[in-house]
């Protein structure tokens, strides 16, 4: 069969490879330049060594499903062991260890988080640059080879057996609602539109001379600004410069928005929050970037691994983050349940 899965991120491209392994023909369609979704790494304008992780910064795997899958990709030189605890700051003091979070094994990429979407690629044909607006329901009809049509934004249409939509749930409503077929899609439409997300800024800074940092991590706690500093520069040589890709809080997100122009008063914001937790030298940097991400993670979830739709003949899923949970460990295992169901299913019919 020849299957169409929107999105080029973990979810989209674990059942890709899985299917591609059983030997269906598998085309991805992302709307960005690059491979892997929120797993993303930002490369510096500055410095040739310095890049960000400045989606997840880290991949930890409890399910074996994904413990094993991050485990080829040590085997492969891709990840590697990156901290088994951060730091934490409970609003007054820095301590060494977060109180309440067990040792977990945490790993990092040297070369950034999106090679892991890299490596995923090889066993589709990703089209990137290519943003699906919608698809409409052929059936038997009009002579077409094929059941689905897969609508570009370039107004292309690519004839596939079977769809798989695998973005954030408030990408995939708006692609479902452009879709020619309704009915097929009633039952699940409003569920879906209940899925929201919560907005993150991660700022990218990096210090040409700060102060030794010895963290790989710091969780903030009790701060209205930060939520998380990751110390990149301890993921990669970056030469003797520090590089920190800090998450905000969720709630100073959300408060911001809607600004028309907020890139500066975002950037000196949260600088402002660094100084008070390091010191001045923090308001010292040479590079700074700002990005917003709208969908960083769900805040509520379905209760299955994907859902079905259609029939044998032409069928679609939903996969993601948002089923049965909001991180990438819920990605992974929902494009890993979805791939082997398809793969038993469809190579049998
Ligand atoms: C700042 C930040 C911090 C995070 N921290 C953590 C963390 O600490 N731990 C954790 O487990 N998770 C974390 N996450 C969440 C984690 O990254 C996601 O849950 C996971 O990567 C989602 O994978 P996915 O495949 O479901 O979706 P995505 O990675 O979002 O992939 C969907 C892809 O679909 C593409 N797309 C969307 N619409 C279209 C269209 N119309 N046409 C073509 N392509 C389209 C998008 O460009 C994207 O590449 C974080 C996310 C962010 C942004």
């Amino acid at each position: 069969m020849l299957i169409g899965i929107i999105g080029a991120g973990i979810s989209g491209l674990t059942a890709g490879r899985i299917l591609a392994k059983a030997g269906h023909e598998v085309i991805v369609f992302e709307k960005s330049r690059g491979f892997g979704g929120r797993l993303s790494t930002r490369y510096s304008n500055k410095y040739d060594d310095v890049r960000y992780d400045h989606g997840a910064p880290y991949i930890s795997g409890l399910d074996s499903r994904l413990y094993e899958f991050l485990k080829e990709l040590e085997g492969k030189g891709i990840l590697k062991l990156w901290a088994d605890e951060f730091h934490f700051h409970d609003g007054e003091e820095l301590y060494n260890r977060h109180p309440n979070r067990s040792k977990t094994e945490m790993f990092c990429a040297p070369e950034g988080l999106n090679s892991i979407g890299r490596y995923l690629s090889r066993w589709s044909d990703v089209r990137r640059n290519t943003k699906v607006i919608g698809f409409t329901y052929m059936g038997d009809k009009r002579g077409k080879k094929k059941p689905w049509m897969i609508n570009l934004q370039s107004s292309e249409a690519i004839e596939v057996d079977a769809i798989v939509v695998a973005t954030p749930a408030v990408q995939t409503y708006g692609l479902i609602e452009n879709s020619t077929d309704e009915t097929m899609f009633k039952t699940v439409i409003k569920d879906i539109d209940t899925v929201n997300y919560r907005p993150k800024h991660t700022l990218m800074l990096t210090y040409e001379n700060a102060p030794p940092q010895d963290y790989k991590g710091i969780i903030c706690a009790n701060n209205p600004v930060l939520h998380f500093i990751s110390n990149e520069s301890s993921k990669r040589d970056t030469g003797n410069k520090l590089s920190l890709a800090v998450q905000s809080n969720g709630d100073f997100s959300k408060k911001h928005i809607f600004d028309e122009n907020p890139d500066d008063q975002i950037i000196s914001e949260m600088v402002s929050a660094l100084r008070k937790l390091f010191g001045d030298w923090a308001g010292k940097y040479d590079e700074a970037n700002l990005k917003l991400w709208r969908y960083s993670q769900p805040g509520n979830h379905f209760e299955t691994d994907f859902v079905e739709l259609g029939s044998d003949y032409a069928p679609v899923a939903l996969i993601g983050d948002f089923m049965k949970g909001d991180s990438i460990e819920h990605a992974f295992a929902s494009g890993y349940e979805l791939g082997h169901h398809w793969a038993k299913k469809l190579t049998q019919s």
